[in-house]
């Protein structure tokens, strides 16, 4: 059977193409993996398991707390479920009548079989490398947690939380979870398990075939946000970085959530900011002043910056009430036009938690890159403002009374 690739890029994903010598050994024991390493641990067994040393040995009684080998099968009978850890830490539950096979589990990488059920996977390791080979696809995930699900006809489904999946239609049917997931029909995914190793980066990411393919016609991409609302943008500069964790906190940023969203020349640098802002705004639990405040104080200035009222005082105003959430240098990329280094992530915080300082990403990044376009709000305001003229004319004679008149003063 020539295998199909399904290559998912989710949570701060970077696509590896699977080896074909790993899919061979997929009916047995891996190479370089002894019988006494331990593949996996059964860490919760609900119901009723079984597993057996190979593919053709007899079926045996899984206990919980069980080490497997290289190799074993592992099943789930009705109305019981299962949970193993792999030797990379990767953390798979099996629903009922499912049933897997442990290819191959080394601490850098896992190759599994899903013969038919459902699993649901968690990727513990950073970067994780998890395999995992269907009746009718291929998967190599690199990422957050998702569901596998092989249907009686072999046919596989997957539900994705986030990122993108590069499959041909017809081997795969996903359902999306959230708006920033997505399914891309690509011919391309069609190759052969391959020879090489690569690394994703937001060039491939935005401009890529298999991927977002470019910008919309007629327009330049402006900045983006390379992990969720909370992360500090980037610019064009930085679209040739790997989506890797570290590289992109080093580079002033993060990959947080993985909902990378990419902005074009139309883009209104201070909409997207209040549009951002009033979120954590809205998110705000209220429980520390500098959030509930900060953001609260981020959003009006914004909204009024907006709204033609804007005041040439508001971008220290501002930039000081982020700095009273997240005091000190915030992360940012660097800025080589401009003589700017990358500040690395982190921020830091006077919150509890991480939203107060996130309502700051937003306004550091455009602040610092595009502030003209503030500046334009404001000059505008201030030509458009209405004046209120006050003359002061002499007070009518009648008006003069005799001791204020030989006072020289007016009432
Ligand atoms: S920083 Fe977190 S804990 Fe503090 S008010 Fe904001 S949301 Fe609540």
């Amino acid at each position: 059977m020539t295998p199909i690739i399904l290559r998912a890029v989710l949570l701060g994903a970077c696509a590896t193409l699977a080896v074909p010598a790993a899919l061979a050994q997929c009916a047995g024991v891996a190479a370089g993996q002894t019988e006494q390493n331990a593949a996996a641990e059964l860490v919760s067994l609900v119901g009723r398991g079984e597993t057996r040393p190979s593919g053709d040995a007899a079926w045996e009684r899984a206990v919980q707390a069980q080490k497997l080998k290289g190799g074993a099968d592992m099943r789930t009978l009705a109305l019981s479920s299962a949970a193993l850890l792999l030797a990379d830490r990767t953390q798979i539950r099996m629903s009922a009548n499912a049933q897997l096979r442990l290819c191959d589990t080394q601490p850098e990488r896992s190759l599994l079989e899903l013969i038919a059920g459902r699993l649901w996977a968690r990727t513990k390791r950073s970067p994780a490398n998890l395999q995992l080979q269907t009746p009718a696809a291929l998967a190599v995930v690199r990422g957050t947690d998702w569901d596998v699900e092989v249907e009686g006809s072999g046919r596989t489904g997957s539900k994705i939380e986030s990122g993108m999946i590069a499959a041909p239609p017809a081997a795969i049917s996903t359902t999306i979870v959230s708006p920033s997931a997505r399914i891309t029909p690509s011919s391309d995914a069609l190759k052969i398990p391959g020879s090489a190793e690569g690394t994703t980066t937001f060039r491939d990411l935005f401009f890529g075939e298999d991927f977002g393919q470019g910008i919309r016609a007629g327009h330049e991409l402006k900045m983006f946000i390379p992990g969720g609302g909370s992360a500090p943008w980037f610019y064009p500069e930085q679209l040739d970085m790997p989506l890797e964790g570290k590289v992109v906190g080093g580079a002033g940023s993060m990959l947080g959530s993985g909902a990378v969203v990419a902005m074009d020349e139309t883009t209104d640098a201070v909409a997207a900011c209040l549009r951002l802002v009033r979120f954590f705004a809205r998110e705000s639990c209220g429980k520390c002043t500098p959030c509930r405040e900060g953001t609260t104080w981020l959003e009006r200035v914004l909204r009024r910056i907006i709204d033609g009222y804007g005041r040439p005082e508001d971008l220290g105003l501002l930039a000081s009430v982020g700095d009273n959430i997240s005091p000190g240098p915030y992360p940012n990329a660097a800025w080589e036009a401009e003589g700017l280094e990358a500040v690395p992530f982190p921020p830091r915080q006077t919150t509890i938690c991480p939203l107060g300082p996130s309502a700051v990403a937003p306004i550091t990044s455009a602040l610092r890159r595009f502030r003209p376009e503030f500046e334009a709000y404001i000059a505008a305001a201030e030509n458009n403002r209405p004046r209120l003229t006050v003359t002061a004319d002499p007070p009518p004679a009648d008006r003069v009374d005799g001791a204020s008149a030989a006072g020289g003063a007016h009432v």
